[in-house]
């Protein structure tokens, strides 16, 4: 019996800076090298999320581009509220990110609102932080890149994604980066993140896999697969260690 991941990107003409719309891929491919199918589920507005979504994904943007779809956002926000509560992992990166919050101030005080299911708010600075980053999530370390104006702030209770070694993260000030709550993710970090730092990419995998069907831990399809992967893990730690010999 095969077993199908439903996958979806969330507005990725717009929201697909620095390729976030390789988080998809790099999902979808480890995914079959588990064993999986999987269904790639490409939304742009008014179209139909399907209620059985496995995982979402959601990269950076504009802040034009997050004008243009934060009304359709808004429109499925209680779907994803409900999504969410019922433990569907997600990841928003960046404009996304932001938009998952109660709301993004810009430079020209105009107020996009978010959904609000990570408890923050976020205001445009005066200077970008753009930067190479490395943060600490547990004992793993994500690296990344990020650019963005937006300072975020969490509220008291909102809980971090991981806490930045170097770089800027939420606001450059308190050591935060990103957020979680269930099992949503949000990140400043693209990359992608989920080729740069593979672990994190299966974390997602294994919280849909456990959730639909009960799995215990990811497998490798074959003995051709798990050769893959372990070439996979190599090449990515080395590309890892070099980027966390120069964050600025
Ligand atoms: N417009 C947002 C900012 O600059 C998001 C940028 C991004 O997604 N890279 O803060």
């Amino acid at each position: 019996m095969k077993k199908t991941l439903k996958i979806a990107m969330l507005y990725p003409r717009e929201m697909n800076i620095y390729g976030d719309h390789g988080n998809l891929e790099v999902l979808t491919h480890r995914a079959k090298l588990y064993g999986f199918d999987v269904e790639q589920i490409i939304y742009e507005p008014d179209e139909k999320l399907p209620a059985d979504v496995d995982i979402i994904l959601g990269g950076g943007g504009q802040d034009s581009g997050q004008n243009k779809i934060v009304d359709d956002l808004i429109k499925i926000g209680s779907q994803l509220h409900k999504l969410a509560g019922n433990g569907v992992p997600m990841l928003m990166i960046c404009g996304l990110y932001q938009l998952f919050g109660h709301y993004f101030l810009t430079k020209d005080d105009q107020k996009i609102a978010g959904i609000g299911i990570f408890d923050m708010v976020t205001k445009a600075g005066s200077e970008r932080l753009i930067s190479n980053i490395v943060t600490n999530w547990d004992d793993y370390k994500l690296v990344g890149y990020e650019n963005h104006s937006g300072l975020t702030t969490l509220n008291n209770k909102q809980k971090p994604f991981a806490k930045v070694v170097a770089g800027a993260g939420n606001n450059g000030d308190d050591q935060t980066e990103g957020a979680r709550i269930h099992n949503v993710f949000g990140s400043y970090l693209h990359g992608p993140i989920l080729s740069k730092n593979p672990k994190f990419a299966d974390e997602l995998l294994m919280l849909a896999a456990r959730r639909k069907f009960s799995d215990e831990f990811l497998k490798p399809r074959d003995e051709s697969a798990k050769k893959q992967l372990v070439k996979i893990h190599e090449i990515a730690e080395q590309a890892r260690e070099i980027a966390m010999k120069r964050p600025r």
